[in-house]
């Protein structure tokens, strides 16, 4: 049976040493970090992930800021908000929630926010810097940089020798994934849609990850005994042993079914879930420790 990776102990582990960073860098400079969270609309889902961000950030002792906007905000009115965050020195964040409603260009708002302050790390610039291996002053986006570090707990940081393969090609998870297991010495495939033997490809890896989108596509007889499988996906389906209506969250892996294959696996829930939010504020408190000019600490 598979060792369960606990994503839930580990982001707590992060947030706890992001906080005693944000306490650190406030003794020893005056400086609070400050993240500011902007949403327009009341998408539900969305309006819940703020939520929590804004409440994490407060417990990281953070200064933290949301800024709601109505559902018709002009594009041009939220360029200029992104604007004053980037002008303001209070803010070493800025997270404008996706997805954004339709009538504004998502890709000018997000290449609005300074690069700097951009610690969703999707700004072309900290795009280049993970492609190019720049780690050191990239922002890398959460939900991968969350991934890495499961991984890193299982496997250790240096992936050499190792094949990976990664299942789903998005700018948000899949490639900046990819770049992230090349640089750790992996040997990386990307799979998506358009892959031929897709059961073989996974079978080959020693680190499968999984980001598609798929209720439990990827199926026990996929896994290569002993792997280490991350399960990105987050999917609700019908849950009717639950009640009529109900629903539950399953991953993009069977996990009943790969658990007896993997050597360790991620829930879900429970597992890069919790990771997400406790990279975004990592990713806050290392902007506040660079704009002192201070090496940020290692999550
Ligand atoms: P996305 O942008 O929709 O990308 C999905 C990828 O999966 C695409 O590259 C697509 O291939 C590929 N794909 C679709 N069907 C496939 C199939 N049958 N076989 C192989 N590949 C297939 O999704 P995303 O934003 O990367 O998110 C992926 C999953 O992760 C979703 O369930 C999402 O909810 C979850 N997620 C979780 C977190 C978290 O915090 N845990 C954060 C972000 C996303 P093509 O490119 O060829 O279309």
């Amino acid at each position: 049976m598979a060792e369960r990776i606990d994503g839930k102990a580990v982001a707590a582990d992060v947030v706890e040493k992001v906080k005693v960073a944000a306490d650190a860098l406030r003794d020893k400079t005056g400086t609070q970090t400050g993240l500011a969270v902007v949403i327009v609309g009341e998408d539900p889902a969305s309006q819940v992930y703020v939520a929590s961000k804004g409440r994490m950030a407060k417990q990281c002792g953070f200064h933290s800021e949301e800024h709601k906007l109505p559902e018709d905000t002009s594009e041009d009115d939220l360029v200029a908000l992104v604007e004053k965050l980037n002008a303001d020195p209070a803010i070493h964040g800025i997270l404008v929630q996706l997805p954004l409603p339709g009538h504004i260009d998502e890709g000018r708002i997000i290449q609005t926010i300074a690069a700097d302050k951009d610690v969703d790390g999707f700004h072309f610039i900290n795009v280049g810097k993970l492609g190019t291996g720049e780690t050191g002053t990239a922002f890398v986006p959460c939900t991968p940089a969350g991934s890495m570090l499961l991984i890193e707990r299982a496997l250790g940081r240096d992936l050499s020798g190792k094949t990976a393969v990664v299942v789903g090609r998005s700018n948000i998870v899949g490639k900046p994934m990819f770049n992230l297991l090349l640089a750790a010495n992996a040997t990386v495939t990307v799979a998506h849609s358009r892959t031929a033997d897709l059961p073989a490809l996974c079978r080959t890896a020693d680190i499968l990850v999984a980001a598609v989108g798929r209720p439990q596509m990827i199926k026990g007889d996929w896994v290569k005994p002993g792997a280490v499988v991350i399960d990105v996906g987050i999917n609700r389906i019908p849950a009717p042993e639950r009640g009529e209506g109900k629903t539950r969250l399953v991953g993009d892996v069977d996990y009943d079914e790969a658990e007896a294959a993997a050597g360790a696996i991620t829930p879900v829930p429970g597992g890069v879930g919790p990771m997400t939010i406790a990279m975004l504020m990592a990713n806050a408190v290392t902007s506040a420790y660079r704009v002192n000019g201070l090496e940020p600490p290692a999550f």
